[in-house]
């Protein structure tokens, strides 16, 4: 590591303060992105402003058809929240399947988003369910949020206070994931909503996405043999050791086609 100073902050306008103060500072959730890239010196930052002691940035809470989830929220308190399990248990599910125990145990909703790796699980769930990412300054739509590869538009020094979830009447979440981190090698998170269906896709590009072609197929009848003739490009798509972008396109289906049965299976929210 390189060094630098470490700030507990206990407001969140003393974490503002803390940051701007700094030349090239961070905030520190749950660590477990940052903490690996400052151990192998992938990331240098002169000082460390710690969120975790700020009140009122965790638990979750209905309001109205809402779900609203503090952003220093754990993975795993999402994954065990009687709230979200009777609210979107598609996101509790989805949260159960992030990581290994310890990075459940650490890792925060605020920090993924914030991070907005172009493999991690909420950004999907965040696009598809149309969340709002609110901060200390104002509130962002899930659909503007998200860029490419880790850019979102927060700016520099924003805090992520909440995340928004207006309520789907049903979801889903599909992944393949990486037998080692678990991230999506793709992801796809369907969620049928007054509004229509919506279909987003994570793990395949650089950018998480929205896929209209299914969301058409799907909003002219809902089931999983709808998507059969839908096509899904592999252009633009991420190719590594994992998966060609071929594949990557072609899971895209399958993993469509799996949420919508479970669905459609389910009956239900
Ligand atoms: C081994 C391993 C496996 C993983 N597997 C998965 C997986 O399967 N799926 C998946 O989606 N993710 C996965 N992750 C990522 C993990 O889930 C964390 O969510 C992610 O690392 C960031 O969350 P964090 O709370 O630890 O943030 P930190 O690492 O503390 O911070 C990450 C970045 O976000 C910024 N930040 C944090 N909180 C805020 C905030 N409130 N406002 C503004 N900026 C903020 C920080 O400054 C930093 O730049 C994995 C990570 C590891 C190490």
């Amino acid at each position: 590591m390189f060094p630098f100073d470490y700030h507990r902050a206990t407001t969140l306008e003393d974490a503002r303060e803390a940051h701007a103060a700094a030349e090239e500072p961070a905030y520190l959730a749950g660590g477990q992105t940052l903490i690996p890239t400052l151990k192998m010196r992938l990331a240098q930052h002169d000082r460390i402003v710690d969120l975790r002691r700020i009140p009122g940035l965790t638990g979750i809470r209905r309001d109205g058809d809402t779900l609203v989830i503090g952003a220093m929220t754990t993975h795993q308190a999402i994954a065990d929240s009687p709230e979200v399990i009777a609210a979107l248990p598609a996101l509790a599910a989805m949260a159960a399947s992030i990581g290994d125990q310890q990075v459940r145990a650490m890792g925060t909703i605020g920090g993924a988003l914030a991070n907005n790796d172009p493999a991690a699980d909420y950004p999907a769930a965040a696009l598809a369910l149309d969340a709002a990412i609110i901060t200390d300054m104002r509130s962002h739509k899930a659909a503007d949020f998200f860029g490419a590869f880790f850019d979102t538009t927060l700016d520099p020094g924003e805090i992520i206070r909440e995340v928004r979830f207006p309520l789907a009447e049903a979801a889903a979440y599909a992944k393949i994931r990486n037998p080692a981190s678990r991230y999506a090698v793709v992801g796809v998170f369907v969620a049928r909503t007054a509004a229509g269906p919506r279909v987003a896709v994570t793990g395949a590009a650089g950018q998480v996405f929205r896929h209209e072609a299914m969301e058409q197929a799907l909003a002219a009848s809902f089931s999983p043999t709808s998507l059969d003739g839908v096509a899904t490009s592999p252009d633009g798509m991420n190719e590594d050791q994992h998966a060609s972008a071929d594949y990557r396109a072609h899971l895209c289906g399958v993993l469509a086609g799996r949420a919508v049965t479970a669905i459609v299976g389910a009956g239900s929210r």
